[in-house]
């Protein structure tokens, strides 16, 4: 038992389901991910980049050469009034139209948000928009964010590691942070239903990520819309949130998933470090609009 676990699921006893690869801002393959997480032990994992299904045919692949069992998934940027909100989205028809267009436009945004703060980074710090794009494993194909230009900055010698770029110039409260427009949390779990997928509102407890947290109300709001869970095992929900989480789930009729955000060597946090119960992973399979890859 580590102090970042917090679930009591044994390191093969259940799925991971919330990990990023190259498609994103994790900094190994599909296939290092699938593979990884055979050779932990685990019962299975989710491919959750943000805002792409990019990595979805490389994993795919992977996990069936592999006989692992697979869901797919992303992570999506959205935000419920001034409240920042991750939404994870899991076994969704990737060519639903409403989809396809919600990606289309939030990776724009992203891709213009981007070129703006690097903008006004480049005042104090010379780096440039291809910079950033080195830093992409994917080019194009990359969804682009504030982890990149971490690496710009790290790689241009003024920062030695992505976390201390965003404890300095990449952090939100920083002079040169600009917000990516997103949809709201609202929008992205009808969108998911309608392309039959889960939604699940990723570490809904995360002081680190936001002062101010999701409450009962807009929670129930989602549930009402059709949201499908929430990540509870996740290591930026602490004692007493994961306690009202755990209350909100059982009253809400909502699933309990957890997952340790996986971004390689790109945040410390490790694969398997919280898990998912393997009938909670059944009903998402059960509930989704496309069939677990194994
Ligand atoms: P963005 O969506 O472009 O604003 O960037 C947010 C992303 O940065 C999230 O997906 C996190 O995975 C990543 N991130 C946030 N804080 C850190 C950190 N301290 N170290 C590394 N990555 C981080
Ligand atoms: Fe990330
Ligand atoms: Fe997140
Ligand atoms: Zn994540």
């Amino acid at each position: 038992m580590t102090s970042d676990k917090y679930n009591d699921f044994g390191p093969s006893l259940g799925w991971d389901l919330h990990c990023h690869t190259v498609f994103s801002d994790g900094t190994k393959t599909p296939a290092e991910l699938v593979d990884l997480a055979g050779a932990n032990g685990l019962h299975g994992v989710a491919i959750t980049d943000h805002d792409t299904t990019a990595g979805w045919a490389d994993a795919q692949k992977a996990a069936e050469r592999r006989g692992f069992p697979l869901l797919r998934g992303s992570e999506i940027t959205a935000q419920d009034g001034h409240v920042s909100v991750h939404m994870l989205a899991y076994q969704y028809d990737p060519e639903n139209e409403g989809i396809v267009d919600l990606f289309r436009s939030t990776r724009q945004a992203r891709i213009e948000r981007a070129k703006r703060m690097v903008s006004r980074l480049s005042k104090d710090f010379p780096i440039t928009w291809d910079d950033v794009m080195s830093q992409t494993k994917k080019g194009d194909e990359t969804t682009v964010g504030r982890p990149h230009m971490a690496d710009a900055l790290v790689s241009a010698g003024f920062y030695r590691t992505r976390s201390e770029a965003f404890a300095g110039a990449i952090s939100a409260s920083s002079k040169y942070y600009i917000p990516t427009s997103s949809p709201s949390a609202l929008q992205v779990v009808q969108v998911v239903r309608q392309a039959g997928g889960v939604s699940v509102v990723a570490h809904p407890a995360d002081y680190s990520r936001n002062k101010i947290l999701l409450s009962d109300e807009q929670i129930g709001r989602l549930a009402n819309a059709g949201l499908g869970g929430l990540e509870v095992w996740h290591r930026g929900n602490q004692g007493k949130e994961r306690e009202r989480l755990l209350r909100l789930a059982g009253e809400l009729g909502l699933l309990v998933t957890g997952g340790s955000d996986w971004h390689g060597k790109g945040k410390p946090n490790k694969l398997g470090e919280n898990l998912t119960a393997d009938d909670v992973v059944a009903q998402i399979v059960e509930r989704g609009a496309i069939g677990l890859v194994s």
